[in-house]
Formats: C-alpha cells, structure tokens, sequence
C-alpha cells in the first residue's frame, strides 16, 4: 500500500459550477499530493456568474461531519472557506480549539464575484485568533481591520492573533501587475523563497515580503479558495510558511493561466 500523504482539512461551501469552494479545496490539496477531507459549511444555487442563494449547513450537523472525520483521520493542516452564519462560525472556532498546533489558512471569503454578500465580518473575526494565515485580498482586508491603509489593515490583523496576512493585489489595483504582501514576524536571514511561474520577488524587510506577477486578463471564480488551500497543502507538507505561500501563488498562478470557459460567467483555474 502507498505510504498516506498528509491530510487537509478543508471547511467550506459547495460550489455547483466546480470553480470555487470544496471542489476548488479538493483539486488543489489532491494537485499538491496531499488527501483532502472536508467539511460542508454551506449548499449554494450558484452558475460561473453569480450566487443566487446560500444554505448554511446546521451547525450542530456540520460539527459532528469535522469531528468525526478529524477523529479518523487527524489532519496535518486545515483551510478554512466560506463561513455562512454565526453558528458555523461558532462550530469551527470550537472544532480548533481541539486541535493545538494544527496550521489553520483562513480565507475570509466576504463577497461573491458578483457583488453579493456571502459572509459576515462580525462571525470572522474570533477565527482571525485561530489563524497561522489568514488570506483577504485588498478589500476583504480592510474590511475585516476597519483599516484604509494596507498595511495598517495588515497590523490591525496581526494585532488579532492572525500568524500572518497575506494581502492580495488582484482584485482592486490596476497595472500590468499583481502584488500580493506577506505580513508577519519574518526570518530577516532565511534564504530567498523560491520565485517560480513568472512570480518575482519584489521586496523583503523584517515585517513584510512582496511578489509581483503578471496580471491575467479575465476573471476568475475560485482564485481564492485555490490559493488558499495550495498555501494549506504546503503547509501540510511541511514546507515553512513564507515557501508554502510562495509555492502556493505559482500554483494559482498557472493553474489561473491554464483557466478553463466552460459556462458563461468567470473562468475556472485548471488545477
Ligand atoms: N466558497 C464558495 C462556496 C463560493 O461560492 C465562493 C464564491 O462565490 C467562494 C468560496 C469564493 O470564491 P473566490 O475564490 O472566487 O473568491
């Protein structure tokens, strides 16, 4: 038999059209070698375009699905998705509260695609506490911080017990380029993370790296969720956490260069 590769713990909603949520978990853990669990927070009516209506599993069910799962088969990370209600929130805050030491990502998934809001920052926030990573992009983080400035939105964050914030630049700033900023308490003397799939290296001190890489044209349903579970997967691995996020991106990156038109809305990373 196959020596078992580590497991992910993937927390989140089911997305029908197979680009975001737990099959976009799935995809990617399965692509790093490692075996996915999961965990569904949410049932969503939902195409390629837009979220027409979500339906937040029953706390108590979905604690008992994380539990029993988790007792069988311990995982070595978790990604955490879309949170669809308070209860949920409430359930997973309490399924981390047994397992110390396990590296949690925290994708705060607030908004669809299409606008639509999908979660709540109120319910998000004790999580933050639970998080070695939590994954906003620009919006996202100055929502969940009440900060307009990006870096202090990141600090506001890190001041809530996130391990690290890493901010990326795809949805808001214009150019031929997306920056996404790693903050956290850094390795001043680790050697350089690796730059691979176009990605570049863009700046380091102490409390923030930066990687640039080139803008994609078109939209994307389930970039997020991809990236997030990738840099989990990694993590998982073992990998520490400034390489899994870097290999995590050139992941994302090609799988968002490889997409995928299959309906009439965003398009689907190919992982
Ligand atoms: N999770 C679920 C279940 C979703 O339906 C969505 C988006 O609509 C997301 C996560 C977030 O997707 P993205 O990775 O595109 O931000």
């Amino acid at each position: 038999m196959k020596s078992a590769p580590p497991v992910v713990l993937a927390l989140a909603g089911h997305d029908p059209s197979g680009g975001a949520g737990i099959q976009a978990d799935i995809e990617t853990i399965h692509a790093q070698g490692c075996h996915a669990t999961t965990a569904i927070t949410c049932l969503t009516v939902q195409d390629s375009s837009e979220v027409w209506r979500v339906q937040p599993v029953e706390a108590g069910f979905f604690l008992e699905q994380a539990r029993c799962v988790t007792r069988d088969l311990p995982p070595a990370s978790i990604k955490i998705g879309l949170v669809p209600d308070e209860a949920v929130a409430a359930a997973i805050d309490e399924l981390l509260e047994a397992l110390p030491g396990v590296p949690v990502v925290l994708d705060p998934v607030l908004h669809a695609g299409g606008g639509r809001p999908l979660s709540a920052v109120a319910w998000l926030h004790p999580l933050l506490a639970r998080a070695t990573l939590v994954t906003p992009n620009r919006r996202e983080a100055r929502l969940l911080a009440g900060e307009e400035e990006m870096s202090e939105a990141a600090r506001a964050l890190l001041a809530a017990g996130a391990g690290g914030v890493l901010v990326t630049g795809a949805d808001e700033a214009e150019g031929a380029e997306v920056v996404n900023s790693l903050f956290g308490r850094l390795e001043p003397q680790s050697p350089p993370s690796p730059a691979c799939g176009g990605g570049r290296m863009l700046e380091r001190d102490h409390e923030m790296i930066q990687w640039r890489w080139p803008r994609l044209p078109g939209s994307y349903h389930g970039s997020g969720c991809t990236l997030a579970s990738a840099i989990a997967a990694r993590l998982a691995l073992g990998e520490p956490l400034e390489e899994a996020v870097a290999r995590g991106q050139a992941f994302t990156q090609a799988a968002l260069e490889a997409a995928i038109g299959p309906g009439k809305g965003q398009h689907i990373p190919w992982r």
